[in-house]
């Protein structure tokens, strides 16, 4: 029990996280393995980020056939998604409509701009 650092909470990456990354984009094309909701397909738009398929704090792994491409967008949808609960999304949202530049994408009915789902 002394050893234990508090301090040391951050889940580590392994050393060779970089080629995995790189190893998980080629295997996936650079495309987004999203599949949305919508059209039951997958995203497909270029894909920059690799994402935890069952996260780590649930016992997923570092390898690759635990970890797709994913697009930026999906990966910050996904990322902010798994940070709470859904009143804690809306509560981030509410704060973001604050901003000038969130005020026009939350306003998607008067925009009547297509949502990127
Ligand atoms: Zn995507």
């Amino acid at each position: 029990m002394s050893g234990w650092k508090g301090s040391d909470r951050r889940r580590q990456l392994p050393k060779d996280w970089p080629a995995i990354v790189m190893f998980v984009l080629r295997r996936d094309r650079h495309r987004c393995q999203r599949v949305r909701e919508d059209t039951g397909k997958k995203c497909g738009r270029h894909a920059n980020q690799v994402d935890h398929k069952i996260r780590p704090a649930d016992g997923g792994t570092d390898h690759p056939s635990n970890l797709q491409a994913l697009c930026e967008w999906h990966h910050q949808r996904k990322s902010s998604s798994e940070g709470g609960t859904a009143s804690a999304i809306a509560r981030r949202a509410r704060r973001d409509a604050a901003k000038p530049l969130h005020a026009g994408l939350l306003d998607a009915d008067r925009s009547n701009h297509p949502a990127p789902f």
